[in-house]
């Protein structure tokens, strides 16, 4: 009995972290008028591969992603986020493809 609490409050926090995580995609989302977000996302995981990253930490590397896996555990995360949060990745791949062309 004991032990299926524990896992149901496990998979209740657990599903409590995934939904923040998709919620701050959502924000994102928004505040990029929704389809610059796709194509910056994309953009990002291709300059990540072009890196030399394997697929997975492409993934993970893209700032998007970076954003929402740093603050899901952060209930209250969206309640003072700043609007267009950038982080200094998305700073950085912005620069690696203005200069793409000295690499
Ligand atoms: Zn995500």
């Amino acid at each position: 009995m004991v032990f299926v609490i524990i896992v149901s409050t496990q998979k209740e926090k657990q599903d409590k972290i995934l939904i923040n995580h998709e919620k701050i995609h959502l924000r994102q989302q928004w505040e990029m008028l929704i389809l610059p977000f796709f194509v910056w996302y994309i953009t990002e995981y291709i300059i990540n591969r072009i890196k030399g990253m394997e697929n997975r930490a492409a993934y993970r590397a893209i700032s998007f992603e970076r954003e929402a896996k740093e603050n899901e555990q952060n209930q209250d995360y969206l309640k003072y986020r700043r609007p267009l949060t950038v982080d200094d990745f998305l700073l950085k791949n912005v620069f690696f493809l203005i200069n793409l062309d000295k690499f």
